[in-house]
């Protein structure tokens, strides 16, 4: 058996006849940016989290500079933000000229909630947690350090779309919640998008003027802006997808329940979620200590696998100018070097599944 580690045309499919006349209705409508999709999108995504706002983005790269940006973080600011992330979030963060202060993850692979405060300093004007993988960060434990010592949170959920903690959903903890609708994600569009939800009426508007060029009106621009616009195309389909995203989440909760009871192998740490948290399974990543083995092995049975991330974002070359050098950050560092992601998708049928957990069960 052939087994990548992704199907995007498997969910593509399962939804085939309503995307595609949404697809048509879009291209023949004649209005292709900002319009009654992109407009009805942000109301149907808003009301889906429990947020007040959604604005549109052109991506979730887009969704955190613009935010540290319309938040006033930039030169001579800290934020906080987790070792073990996509090298996406920090980007956002040193877009602005901010720098990113790295804590160590838990053992649910989030920002350790026990280890941020002895990095805030004066210069501290935000954390960003993201809820890696689609398990949410402790939520309640960072909501008060935000309070207690005034600081911005911003959520980087890229990854957990639909992901509850204590039952609220991530992306309304903070000020602004920040999405990615990247195809493989777990509410995912057909190209790049991406979105915010954020509570405060002005805060919402500022996002739509910033998006636009920094203008509300035509041709009268108030601030220097970008383009990051959601497209009417994106929004459309983004709408049909998340009328089933609670639909598609349970399958991969389905999925990942199917791993967990079927993979047996003292060599194999499975993944572990938080009491109080609902996780969504934007990745299933097991640690292995023989992880080049065990890729070369299940590669041989036809099985596929990835690495998130094989290198933290404070080793990478992009970030050599902080001058952290390897060890600086321990947990995150052992990480890289263990995890791997199993195949995990909508449409996965249990025969491929149950030849994983069994592949993976005979790895010795
Ligand atoms: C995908 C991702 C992003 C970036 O989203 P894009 O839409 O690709 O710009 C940011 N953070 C995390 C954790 C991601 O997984």
């Amino acid at each position: 058996m052939k087994i990548m580690p992704n199907r995007m045309d498997r969910s593509f499919f399962q939804y085939q006849e309503e995307l595609e006349k949404k697809a048509i209705e879009v291209l023949r409508s004649g209005w292709y940016i900002l319009g009654e999709e992109v407009s009805k999108f942000e109301e149907e995504f808003a009301a889906y989290t429990g947020g007040k706002y959604c604005v549109g983005l052109a991506s979730g790269l887009d969704a955190l500079w613009i935010a540290f940006r319309l938040l006033g973080i930039g030169k001579g600011d800290e934020v906080i933000v987790q070792g073990n992330t996509y090298i996406a979030s920090v980007m956002g963060i040193t877009m602005n000229g901010a720098t990113p202060v790295f804590v160590e993850p838990d053992e649910y692979y989030g920002i350790d909630a026990q280890r941020i405060e002895e990095k805030i300093t004066d210069k501290t004007k935000a954390i960003l947690v993201v809820h890696l993988y689609g398990i949410p960060c402790q939520m309640d434990r960072i909501v008060a350090l935000c309070k207690k010592y005034r600081l911005r949170l911003v959520e980087d959920c890229a990854q957990s779309h639909g992901a509850c903690f204590d039952g609220k959903m991530t992306g309304t903890f903070g000020d602004v919640g920040c999405f990615s609708f990247y195809p493989s994600k777990n509410l995912g569009a057909f190209g790049d998008a991406g979105a915010v939800v954020v509570q405060d009426e002005v805060l919402a508007k500022e996002f739509k003027i910033y998006r636009n060029y920094g203008s509300e009106k035509r041709y009268h621009n108030k601030v220097v802006g970008a383009n990051s616009r959601l497209d009417e195309l994106q929004a459309g389909l983004l709408r049909v997808r998340l009328q089933y995203l609670d639909k598609m989440n349970e399958e991969k909760v389905q999925i990942a329940d199917r791993y967990t009871k079927g993979l047996k192998n003292p060599k194999i740490q499975l993944p572990k979620v938080r009491k109080d948290a609902t996780c969504v399974w934007h990745q299933y990543v097991i640690r292995c200590e023989e992880r080049e083995r065990l890729i070369q092995f299940l590669e041989e049975k036809g099985i596929g696998t990835i690495i998130h991330y094989p290198i933290p974002p404070h080793l990478s070359e992009a970030y050599e100018y902080l001058g952290h050098k390897a060890g600086f950050l321990p947990i995150t560092e052992s990480l890289a070097d263990i995890v791997l992601s199993i195949p995990m998708y909508n449409g996965m049928t249990e025969e491929e599944q149950d030849y994983i957990i069994e592949a993976i069960n005979k790895f010795e």
